[in-house]
C-alpha cells in the first residue's frame, strides 16, 4: 500500500512516520510529476492551511489533486488539511481543495485557546483516542447526508468522514496511538482497485 503525503509544509514528516510503522510505503508529493507514481491514498497534513493553498496553486498540484479525490481516491486530513478539504470556511465558498460536504470554522477557539489536548472516543477507532489540537478549526456542520460525524469534543464535531476521505481536526500523528492512522489505512484497503 502507497501512501502520497502533501510535503510542502507542516506536519508531513511525523505522518510518513507513523503510516510506515504501520507497514505502508510512504512518498512525498512536492510538485506536479510526484503525482506520475502509483499511489493508493493521500494524505493533507497540519500546518496552516493559507501557506498549502498557495503552494498547491503555485505548484499545480491544487486541481489534480482535487481531481484524484473526486475519483474515489481515499484521502486523510488534519487540522489545515481539514480545511483545505472543506467545502465551506467560515460561512463562504471555499477554492480548497474543497472535495469534502462540510463547513469548517478556521481558528474557531481564537488564535491561544485553540491549543488543548482532550481524549474521546472516535466511531470505528475506539475509545480514549488522543486528541492534540494546534489552533485547531472544527465542523460547524456537516452539508451532506453522505458525511459522518465520527468524533465530538465539547459538543464540536472534530472528526468525520465521507465516503473516502477522513478529517480531523487534531493531530494523531503528533501522538504515540497508530488507531486513526489505521483506521485510514483500512479505508484504502476497502477502496474499489483502480
Ligand atoms: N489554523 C491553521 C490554519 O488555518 C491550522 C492549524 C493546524 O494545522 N495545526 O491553517
Amino acid at each position: 500500500m502507497k501512501i502520497g503525503i502533501l510535503a510542502l509544509q507542516g506536519a508531513f514528516a511525523e505522518h510518513a512516520q507513523m503510516l510506515r510503522t504501520l507497514g505502508a510505503d510512504t512518498f512525498e508529493i512536492r510538485q506536479n510529476s510526484d503525482l506520475n507514481q502509483p499511489v493508493d491514498g493521500l494524505v493533507i497534513p497540519g500546518g496552516e492551511s493559507t501557506v498549502q493553498l498557495k503552494l498547491l496553486n503555485d505548484l499545480d498540484l491544487l486541481v489534480p489533486m482535487r481531481r484524484m479525490i473526486t475519483d474515489g481516491m481515499p484521502v486523510f486530513g488534519t487540522c489545515a488539511g481539514l480545511i483545505l478539504l472543506s467545502k465551506k470556511v467560515d460561512g463562504q465558498a471555499y477554492g480548497g481543495i474543497s472535495t469534502m460536504n462540510i463547513q469548517t470554522c478556521r481558528n474557531a477557539y481564537g488564535r491561544q485557546l485553540g491549543s488543548f489536548y482532550a481524549e474521546s472516543v472516535m466511531e470505528g477507532v475506539g475509545e480514549k483516542v488522543p486528541m492534540p489540537f494546534i489552533r485547531a478549526p472544527y465542523i460547524q456542520t456537516l452539508l451532506s447526508d453522505e458525511c459522518q460525524t465520527l468524533a465530538t469534543v465539547e459538543g464540536r464535531i472534530v472528526a468525520a468522514r465521507e465516503g473516502n476521505q477522513l478529517v480531523t481536526a487534531f493531530h494523531p500523528e503528533l501522538t504515540n496511538d497508530t488507531r486513526v492512522h489505521r483506521f485510514f489505512l483500512n479505508i484504502v484497503s476497502s477502496a474499489d482497485s483502480r
